[in-house]
């Protein structure tokens, strides 16, 4: 995994209880916040993406409809839904997994374990 660090992130410990979302991601715990996901290096934080793979596709599901919002419903900046990064584009996680805006309708481009 690449180092990429992240900038002007000052006062803010990512830890159990800090109030972000927590996930776990190969074999350690990053915190999502403001659309990163944020991994607590030594004195710094690095940027990470959920990977496309297998378990997280990018590909179109076909409509996804799992109740967890109403089908007129547009995912997007402030639409109310946490927003995660995931290969080159944002999602966005609900119940555990991420929901990706596609024309009219949603995929469903996988799970991520909540920590
Ligand atoms: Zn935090
Ligand atoms: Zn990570
Ligand atoms: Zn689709
Ligand atoms: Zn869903
Ligand atoms: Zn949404
Ligand atoms: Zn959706
Ligand atoms: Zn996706």
């Amino acid at each position: 995994m690449d180092c990429a660090q992240h900038q002007n992130h000052e006062g803010h410990q990512h830890g159990p209880g800090c109030g972000h979302t927590a996930i776990q991601h190969a074999g350690h715990t990053d915190y999502l916040h403001g659309g990163h996901l944020h991994h607590m290096h030594a004195n710094h934080v690095d940027d990470h993406r959920v990977p496309v793979n297998s378990a997280n596709p990018d590909s179109c599901s076909q409509a996804h409809q799992c109740g967890a919002h109403d089908g007129g419903h547009r995912h997007g900046p402030s639409c109310g839904h946490e927003p995660i990064p995931h290969g080159d584009h944002t999602d966005y996680l609900i119940s555990g997994h991420l929901h990706h805006q596609h024309g009219d309708h949603c995929d469903n481009h996988g799970g991520v374990v909540l920590a």
